[in-house]
């Protein structure tokens, strides 16, 4: 296995193969440095221009261009005086395994640099520190909410995302030729962790793509993005499912800052703050009254029973300064703008939520309608036929009251580190990129 430069102080005073990108080369009169690279730090490795032995290596590391990889051995010696860590490596022999030509942009200085190009050279653009750290922070908060939902017995599974009719709510899907027939990719997994519930499988939960035909071109929307998304059995109502999202994001964030919250501070600026429960709540009718008095702002008609995006900012204000939190949640819309599957309660109000973080949706939650002829007048309702026939089977021999949520992973990780999504996705995908 390689050895990282992380490990490298247990192998003080041993012979080592380091394997890894060359960041930098010193030339000085006397001596050669040069800088070695992996992602999880850098090394130096010091050659001494006196020693004749050391000859062809000094021919190699003239003749290579910075980025190129290589394999060298040699001893770990620590030297008070080597800035990186106080260790160097004095190699005996180095192996080239492949030489790069001139870079397009110096990644370690994308001040300047558009977006575009930087996304057509992804993998020279994640070479920067702070794009690989972001992948390392992504990593750990995923994996620390699924350790959460294996730790309250969810299980995940992977559902279909070839699917044949084009369903469930407003947002376009793309449609592909699928032999000798029309396919769709799936806009979200809700109607597949309903059929999880239907079979009885409790608890559930996907880290998946989702495709969206959406041709916007926004700082928070792609057309294709990761989906957090997990469904759950014999709740007594959605007030359940927002206190399962608030312990997963405060079990998700407690352990990115333990592991990374002096690091975000120091290169993205950005404090990780861990939210106490209950997370603040509010009623959209009373959001809209508040945002009036304290910020002058009207909804537009068109979206009134909705929020829009300068809504959404405006909530975080209003959540700092009324609550001291930076999530809020807005329950009570209106079942017109919300998908059929949500629940609706005797006064017809919605049983579903939108939680708001750092001024962006994160997340859409609610109790699912479980009830076989409530959930059909819905679809009816809203117009939906054919469509969701196979999907209303699901609800007819049986199924406990449910509910559950989606959260953008990609829309987190950005919140978190106060990128765009452009900067966020490992590869963005929008209206104008399917490349690389
Ligand atoms: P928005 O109103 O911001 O377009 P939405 O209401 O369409 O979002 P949902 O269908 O409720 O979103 O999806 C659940 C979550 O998935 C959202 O809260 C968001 O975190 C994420 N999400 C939705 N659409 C996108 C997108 N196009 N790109 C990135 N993330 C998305």
């Amino acid at each position: 296995m390689k050895i990282n430069v992380n490990e490298l102080n247990n192998y003080l005073d041993q012979e080592i193969t380091f394997s890894g990108f060359v960041d930098a080369i010193r030339d000085k009169k006397w001596v050669m440095f040069v800088i070695l690279r992996d992602n999880t730090g850098k090394v130096q490795m010091t050659i001494e221009k006196s020693d004749e032995n050391n000859q062809k290596l000094l021919d190699i590391m003239t003749n290579l261009t910075v980025e190129s990889t290589v394999k060298v051995t040699g001893k770990l010696v620590s030297n008070e005086a080597v800035k990186l860590g106080g260790i160097e490596i004095i190699p005996s022999t180095i192996e080239v395994t492949s030489m790069a030509q001139p870079l397009p942009f110096d990644f370690n200085n994308l001040d300047g640099v558009l977006i575009d190009t930087r996304l057509d050279y992804r993998w020279l653009d994640l070479r920067n520190e702070k794009n690989m750290l972001a992948r390392q922070i992504e990593s750990t908060m995923v994996q620390a909410m699924r350790e959460f939902l294996y730790n309250n017995n969810f299980t995940e599974i992977h559902t279909p995302k070839l699917i044949g009719t084009a369903s469930e709510s407003g947002s376009s899907v793309f449609e592909l030729k699928y032999f000798d027939r029309k396919a769709y990719l799936a806009q979200s997994p809700q109607f597949y962790k309903q059929m999880a519930m239907a079979a009885g499988m409790n608890r559930i939960f996907e880290v998946a793509p989702c495709f969206r035909a959406e041709n916007s071109n926004t700082n928070r929307h792609a057309t294709e993005f990761t989906s957090f998304d997990l469904e759950f059995s014999y709740i007594d109502s959605y007030e359940d499912v927002m206190s399962l999202e608030e312990d997963l994001l405060i079990a998700g964030l407690t352990k990115v800052k333990e592991l990374y919250g002096d690091k975000i501070k120091e290169v993205f600026n950005k404090e990780v703050i861990i939210p106490t429960k209950p997370f603040p709540k509010m009623r959209l009718k009373d959001l809209y009254q508040e945002l009036h008095e304290r910020y002058n702002f009207d909804i537009p008609e068109h979206d009134i029973g909705d929020m829009n995006a300068e809504a959404e900012k405006l909530t975080y204000k209003l959540a700092l300064e009324k609550y001291n939190s930076e999530f809020m949640f807005i329950v009570d819309y209106a079942a017109t703008k919300r998908p059929f599957y949500h629940m609706r309660d005797e006064n017809g109000v919605l049983q579903g939520y939108d939680l708001i973080w750092r001024g962006t949706e994160i997340t859409s939650g609610s109790q699912r309608e479980h009830r076989f002829d409530e959930l059909a007048k819905n679809a009816k309702e809203k117009g939906l036929g054919k469509d969701v026939e196979f999907y209303l089977q699901f609800f007819k021999y049986g199924c406990p009251p449910h509910g559950g949520f989606a959260i953008g992973v990609d829309r987190l990780t950005m919140l978190l580190l106060g990128l765009t999504i452009k900067e966020t996705q490992f590869l963005f995908r929008g209206p104008n990129r399917l490349e690389p």
